[in-house]
């Protein structure tokens, strides 16, 4: 059952949460787990109450020593009557273990049949292990000991004060949010250093031991910078400890910011070859989790409606910080080509909302809102206010917020107060039109006079105030293009604002309008310069210029504005050139699916060929060994229709040199290799018999639902829809091999059961894994206005869940763009 904002309010007029003392045992069984739990807390006398808890079965349970009946707890909560101005309760019980990654997930790895736990209580699954107050005002400390197996290990928030006789044993935390409690278990495989009087840890499961080992340093190595930049930028020094970090199997999230412990999803600790851009994104992670323990840990938001105060927070951080303080100082590239192209689609949706909505009703809207708009958006938003309030005045506003409410909670407006107070700017205006309203505007450049036209999108009529940088950059001797100058300007917030200074300089080859990634806006063109992006953008020197670049001329294809095959064109000769790694992932990423979707049934194997034959040319120009290479290969593999080619590789026949055929790679081959019709379910056996590891089982998972059969889809199709016994990622891996553009006539009877199957599937799934499956599984491939009349019908049922409401809503309204685009 969802939390109410209003429950939420009048329960902490009511309780005051001291402390939680937590005894789970896990050595009981395979289904459950016993949890005796102590909770301490004022409350008005005589009142009522209740608390999230969610018991299998009840052993006993007393509040100030008097016994209240099982019965008290029902459908998701403990009704408390009769408080006392200090309160003790105290529950025995026992719980089920979850296999979708809330409450306490437990993971069996096949690779060496070794059991682990990892605890998850966000958004509001607290009550799946303890009987608690779960809502992000109501901070207590935790105390915890865990009774667990001899040969295992336990990490918590807490320092660890014994272990003896298969007893862990934890240190009070400090006042935390419940949803940030955490712990992870199992024959976990520890390194551990120390920084600046921090201890520090890494944690991973035991068949992952080598590979984290081969990491450590660098791992380490980003911890340590990002500690110290932060160190440098705030004045409250990290206040939780010791600063651990675990990977766990079958994380829901990319990481999760639990004080003292941060937990990542294990696939960020490699086992083959990677790119250094996913290297980039996992100490982009780790400055993000650090970022928390300040924005989100030490200063909570009071309620979700203020969900930005957290992630809009650690995404502008992580990324600013990743970039000041690591080696992956093109953290902000990244941004600008990925990360903003997942906001402006969010923004652009249907179901868009503000950065910082006025209210969020409950916890399940809350959990829609971790989308793009709240991560990415929040922090171009905030990459705006510094460029708005400069930086001192930014970092002394961030300071005095921090000073002020340590160890609580706070809202948008306490954090306005403190950035008005440092920069002496009234803050008002830019927050509403920024923070409190939704949608994009498209800011366009003509020339002679030279200008920005600023446009609304219809039903959002708001315009806003950018701060903006004009780059005009000119071809050299040598061939390269190159930046002559940057001019500042401020927009204003009205339909043409004039910019002299440009008609101040020569002509350019040229003009970028939003050069260094400023604003936040979809970003168009002068026609001159528009015409000049085939020629111009292979030979730009600068990657961030690129990316910007590549971004507008991506997004105008998604809105139709470009057709798809002028892309293929582009990414053929301007991909092969392209030295930033995240640019040619990411492009080739979204050139395939714009191709998967734009494209018509008989221009598509033509078009798939040509991205094909850019990967295959950037390819024969890497180096060997390098980032390039793999990812040039990976978009090859992905595209191509070549069977004997790939078949050779996975042979080890024609492999160019220095790229590794490793686990990763050959998965991944394969896997085309189904797609396409030229390797069957023996050959995933054989393979999976080979890689018997937690990715191969995702792999194999993924690869039997792309089998072009029948009979292989229809076994997924009920794995997606109906197994309970499958995880949470062996649902999503086994949802996103369904679709294929090359078998659009086999998964034809599936589109109209999407619909019909959806909302059953909703109510045997939850939370985050519910809506992944959702998702992964839409027949976005199918575009057809048939698709679109079965949304339509099942958007008109009022029963309709609301996280599968907005994914059907924003997925057709992805459709009706690509109809659109395609006549
Ligand atoms: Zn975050």
């Amino acid at each position: 059952m969802p939390l109410t904002r209003s429950e939420a309010t009048a329960r902490a007029a009511i309780v005051d949460v001291h402390s939680y003392e937590v005894h789970l045992d896990v050595t009981a069984a395979e289904e459950t787990f016993g949890a005796r739990t102590v909770v301490r807390f004022g409350a008005r006398p005589g009142a009522s109450t209740f608390l999230e808890f969610e018991p299998v079965r009840i052993q006993s349970m007393t509040l100030n020593g008097a016994r209240v009946p099982a019965e008290a707890a029902t459908g998701g909560r403990l009704e408390l009557t009769g408080l006392a101005e200090e309160n003790e309760l105290v529950v025995a019980a026992t719980m089920r273990y979850s296999n979708d990654g809330e409450g306490l997930h437990r993971y069996t790895d096949p690779a060496d049949g070794n059991v682990y736990l990892y605890q998850h209580l966000f958004i509001n699954n607290g009550g799946r292990v303890l009987p608690c107050f779960d809502q992000p005002d109501m901070k207590a400390s935790f105390q915890v000991a865990v009774t667990a197996p001899a040969d295992w290990k336990v990490a918590a928030n807490g320092e660890l004060i014994s272990a003896a006789d298969g007893v862990w044993r934890f240190a009070p935390t400090k006042p935390i949010s419940t949803y940030l409690a955490s712990l992870f278990a199992g024959p976990l495989h520890v390194v551990t250093d120390e920084h600046d009087g921090i201890p520090l840890a890494l944690y991973v499961r035991a068949a992952l031991a080598a590979d984290l080992d081969r990491d450590a340093e660098e791992l380490f190595t980003i911890t340590k910078q990002c500690l110290d930049r932060y160190h440098e930028m705030f004045d409250i020094r990290y206040p939780f400890g010791h600063y651990q970090q675990a990977f766990a199997p079958e994380f829901n999230f990319g990481a999760m910011e639990y004080p003292g412990l941060v937990v990542f999803r294990d696939e960020m600790i490699y086992r083959s070859a990677v790119t250094e851009s996913q290297r980039e994104s996992r100490a982009n992670v780790i400055a993000h989790e650090m970022a928390h323990m300040w924005f989100g840990d030490l200063v909570t938001m009071a309620w979700w409606d203020d969900l930005w105060l957290n992630e809009s927070f650690a995404e502008y951080l992580g990324t600013r910080v990743a970039a000041e303080a690591t080696r992956f100082t093109g953290a902000w590239t990244t941004f600008a080509m990925q990360r903003k192209a997942w906001g402006l689609r969010a923004d652009q949706h249907p179901s868009t909302h503000p950065v910082a909505p006025i209210e969020v009703a409950d916890t399940d809207q809350a959990l829609l809102n971790f989308d793009g708009i709240s991560y990415a958006k929040g922090a171009a938003t905030l990459k705006q206010l510094v460029a708005f309030v400069g930086d001192e005045a930014f970092l002394a506003g961030l300071n005095d917020h921090f000073a002020a409410h340590a160890y609580g909670n706070a809202t948008l407006a306490d954090l306005l107060a403190a950035l008005t107070k440092s920069s002496g700017r009234d803050l008002a205006g830019w927050s509403d039109v920024w923070l409190r309203r939704a949608q994009v505007n498209t800011l366009r450049m003509s020339l002679s006079p030279a200008a920005v036209e600023q446009t609304a999108p219809e039903g959002y009529p708001t315009l806003r105030p950018h701060k903006i940088g004009i780059g005009l950059f000119d071809r050299a001797p040598d061939g390269s293009v190159n930046r002559r100058t940057t001019v500042l300007a401020e927009v204003d917030a009205e339909p043409r604002t004039l910019i002299p200074a440009v008609d101040g300089e020569p002509a350019a080859d040229l003009v970028l309008l939003n050069d260094g990634d400023l604003t936040y806006a979809k970003i168009r063109l002068d026609d001159a310069s528009t015409a000049a992006v085939s020629t111009v953008l292979p030979l730009l020197s600068d990657s961030l210029a690129r990316a910007v670049l590549w971004a507008a001329t991506l997004d105008a294809v998604v809105d139709g504005e470009r057709p798809v095959a002028e892309l293929v064109t582009l990414v053929l000769t301007a991909l092969p050139v392209e030295s930033e790694v995240v640019i040619v992932e990411d492009v080739l990423r979204a050139t395939r699916s714009l191709v998967d979707r734009y494209s018509t049934r008989e221009t598509r194997p033509a078009a798939l060929e040509l991205v094909a034959q850019a990967a295959d040319r950037l390819l024969a120009v890497s180096e060997p060994g390098g980032s390039r290479q793999l990812a040039a290969a990976r978009g090859l593999i992905g595209a191509t229709a070549q069977t004997g080619r790939l078949r050779g590789w996975l042979a080890g026949e024609g492999v160019p040199e220095g790229l590794a055929i490793d686990d990763d790679l050959r998965w991944l081959i394969l896997y085309r290799l189904v797609v396409l019709g030229a390797a069957d379910l023996d050959g995933i056996d054989a393979e999976y018999a080979r890689d018997r590891s937690a990715t191969g089982a995702q792999w194999a998972a993924r690869c039997r639902a792309a089998v072009p059969s029948a009979e292989a889809k229809a076994a997924a199709w009920q794995s997606i829809v109906a197994d309970t016994t499958l995880s949470n990622r062996l649902v999503e891996m086994t949802a996103s091999g369904f679709w294929h553009s090359e078998q659009l006539d086999l998964v034809a009877p599936y589109v109209s059961r999407y619909f019909a199957e959806m909302p059953a599937m909703m109510r045997v799934r939850s939370g985050m894994s519910a809506e992944k499956t959702a998702k992964y599984a839409y027949p976005e491939l199918s575009v057809d206005p048939e698709t679109r009349r079965y949304a339509a019908e099942l958007l008109a049922r009022e029963d309709l869940d609301p996280i599968l409401r907005r994914v059907v809503q924003d997925s057709d309204d992805d459709m009706r763009r690509a109809l659109q685009a395609r006549f």
